[in-house]
């Protein structure tokens, strides 16, 4: 590595490439090491930085969901990602979704251009930490590296399976059947929605479960509980799939004026709008078995695969034994570890969690001691739960208001809120309250610690 880099960050994911920009926009010097093309993984498709290899949405934008939080205030922090998603954004009701490619090019063009990075196409196998390194290599983190951080950190990785959705062309979805809508008439009718009958859903049904899965070795590694395979969530009951990515709620089919009995939900993909992804759908039947078993859907009898959905086993770290609240491994200097292999789950996590060490690292290079963020912020609360939960039940974490302190006793008058808004109303009413006071605490932070922007 050439001399004058200060620091190196290992991967251009999510959450290496937000960190490596972080980094550099503060001064220092770079170095970021992507192995692809070199050596691909095997879910992405691109030599690109921060790609998306499933889904193409950075979940729902509604302030006073946790996601909705944890982008305020990523946005605070100054997240070029998010600058990127806003840029690239796509319909999709009131998630941010993005063109992936649009948005993985704009982030490479970002990284590429900066003064201060230095790109380098290396698979990284044991970095020498002779100055600040950041492991960012996520869940498909290539083999010598993930051995050499196992005997770094003393103790075995954890794993679980991950899966993708199929994408289909747009032109060869049958909008005679499909009609466009979001639920309950809420905004734009962003989404394509396949309907179904009771007697097709039963006939999906039969074929899903009776189609050829591609082979897993070891069965004992669980699956990530929130994005289930279809054909898993079809093993736990035929009506599963009705009450999760096949609910029907809130649809009103044109042709018959009525929600159907199931429904099939297509996101827009590309800024252009001709790809889209079925939305929940991943899936890790083979190949021909998925083309047969989709087709049965209405609406996509004849459609076009531009993706097929496949499955990959995810490489974490036992963050609580292994890592402190700012994302530094204990005992060993100069080494921090982000993104899905330090135990969050999902790009926008993923993405946040660069973001955070990023900071910490600045302050270690300003010869400042790293404090962690505050555990009333969404991202406070999530590095929190990293470096603190029971080791027993570890498990990846998306972020979740539960993860955050209790609201004060007293702060919101539960009653009146039911009374006036419902549930919903009183759900609302505590996101907001969550949310008010994470900004609070993270303005209080950034203040005495200094802020990065
Ligand atoms: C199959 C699958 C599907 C997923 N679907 C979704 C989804 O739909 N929605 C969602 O929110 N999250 C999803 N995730 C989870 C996760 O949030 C994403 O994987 C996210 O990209 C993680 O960000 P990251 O920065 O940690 O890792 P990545 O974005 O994977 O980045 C890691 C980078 O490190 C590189 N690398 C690996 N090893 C080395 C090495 N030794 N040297 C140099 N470079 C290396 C890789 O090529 C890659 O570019 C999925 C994960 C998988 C595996």
């Amino acid at each position: 590595m050439s001399k004058n880099i200060e620091v190196h960050v290992i991967g251009a994911g999510l959450a290496g490439s937000e960190a490596a920009w972080q980094l550099a926009q503060a001064g220092f010097q770079v170095g970021l090491s992507e192995m692809r093309p070199l050596q691909k993984t095997p879910a992405h498709q691109t030599d690109q930085a921060a790609e998306m290899v499933c889904s193409n949405s950075f979940k729902s934008d509604d302030a006073t969901s946790a996601t909705g939080i944890l982008k305020a205030e990523m946005r605070r922090l100054g997240s070029l990602l998010l600058q990127c998603a806003e840029a690239t954004r796509v319909p999709a009701g009131n998630s941010l979704a993005v063109d992936r490619d649009a948005f993985s090019q704009m982030a490479t063009t970002a990284l590429k251009q900066h003064p201060n990075i230095s790109w380098i196409t290396a698979a990284e196998t044991a970095p020498d930490l002779t100055i600040p390194t950041l492991i960012a290599t996520g869940p498909l983190t290539a083999e010598p590296l993930a051995q050499w951080l196992s005997a770094i950190c003393g103790g075995d990785r954890l794993f679980f399976y991950d899966a993708i959705a199929p994408i289909v062309e747009r032109d060869s979805i049958n909008m005679d059947i499909a009609f466009r809508a979001s639920r309950y008439n809420k905004g734009e009718a962003d989404f394509i929605n396949c309907p179904l009958t009771e007697i097709e859903y039963e006939r999906f049904m039969d074929a899903l479960l009776a189609a050829e899965r591609a082979d897993l070795h070891d069965f004992d590694t669980p699956y990530f509980e929130a994005c289930l395979p279809i054909e898993i969530m079809a093993d736990r009951g035929r009506q599963t799939l009705r009450y999760g990515p096949m609910k029907p709620v809130g649809l009103d089919d044109p042709r018959t004026g009525r929600w159907p009995y199931a429904a099939v939900q297509l996101r827009q993909d590309t800024l252009a709008g001709d790809h889209y992804n079925l939305v929940g759908f991943q899936t890790r039947l083979k190949w021909g078995a998925q083309k047969e078993v989709l087709h049965l859907i209405p609406g996509l009898e004849a459609a076009e695969f531009v993706r097929f959905g496949s499955i990959h086993r995810n490489t974490y770290v036992q963050a609580p034994r292994v890592l402190d609240a700012t994302l530094a491994v204990k005992n060993v200097p100069n080494l921090w570890i982000a993104g899905q292999l330090s135990g969050v789950e999902g790009y926008l996590e993923s993405a946040a969690g660069g973001l955070a060490a990023a900071y910490f690292i600045q302050g270690i290079l300003h010869g400042k001691p790293a404090s962690p963020l505050p555990r009333e912020t969404m991202l406070g609360a999530l590095l929190h739960y990293l470096a603190h939960a029971s080791l027993k039940d570890f498990g990846p974490t998306n972020a979740m208001l539960g993860l955050m302190p209790d609201l004060p006793n007293g702060l919101l008058d539960h009653r009146a809120l039911k009374r006036a808004g419902g549930a919903r109303g009183l759900k609302q009413a505590k996101g907001q309250a969550h949310r008010e006071r994470a900004l609070a605490a993270l303005e209080a932070y950034l203040l005495e610690h200094g802020a990065t922007t």
